[in-house]
Formats: C-alpha cells, sequence, structure tokens
C-alpha cells in the first residue's frame, strides 16, 4: 500500500449541531494526523485545529480532513495499528459482559 495520503479539508462555517457561527468557537489545540505522543510539536505530520462550539459542547475538527478515498483513512492494516497483543483473546474476554447479561436477564424474569 502506498503511504500517499489524499485529502482536501472542508473548512467548517458554523457547528454541525446547533450552527452557531465557527468563528467564536474555543481552540482546543491541534491534532496530527497519527500518535501525536506527549511532544507534538517535535512529530511530522498534518495537523488540524480542535475546537468546541460555544453553543452547544459540540469538539470537532476545522478545518474537517475528508479524505479522497476512504482507505486513504481506515486503509491501515490492523496489525500496523494494534499492538500485537491486542489480538491475543482469554477464555474469559467477555466474563464482564456475561456477568451483567446475567445479572439483567435475572431482574427481567422477576
Ligand atoms: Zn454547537
Amino acid at each position: 500500500m502506498s503511504n500517499q495520503k489524499r485529502y482536501y479539508f472542508y473548512h467548517i462555517d458554523n457547528c454541525n449541531m446547533c450552527g452557531s457561527k465557527s468563528g467564536t468557537h474555543k481552540i482546543l489545540g491541534k491534532r496530527l494526523n497519527g500518535s501525536q505522543g506527549k511532544n507534538p510539536k517535535k512529530k511530522i505530520g498534518i495537523t488540524t485545529t480542535i475546537v468546541k462550539c460555544t453553543g452547544c459542547g459540540l469538539i470537532y475538527s476545522n478545518p474537517q480532513p475528508v479524505p479522497f478515498d476512504i482507505q486513504d483513512h481506515y486503509g491501515v492494516p490492523p496489525e500496523n495499528y494494534w499492538k500485537e497483543d491486542y489480538f491475543t483473546i482469554t477464555d474469559n474476554y467477555f466474563q464482564g459482559e456475561i456477568d451483567r447479561l446475567k445479572k439483567y436477564l435475572t431482574l427481567k424474569t422477576e
């Protein structure tokens, strides 16, 4: 796979939730197109600005990076993204969910 990414950047004029003007929204910081680590200023990458709507609290990026092809954004093999132990599933992996389900099933039959 090529590591070339193709995006265009769509400027947001109004909040997608409440419609307030984006010029009044609070800037929270920058977001890199990859892992940022503790010191993103020393990382190479493409950034966008993360803002918070002062009207409704929606947090969003502005400009909004939009991939020309969805594979440009999500086309990373999972082995390259997750650590190896993420793929190790123990026998009791879903035990918490099973216990919760049993609890709710018991409540429902009472
Ligand atoms: Zn809003």
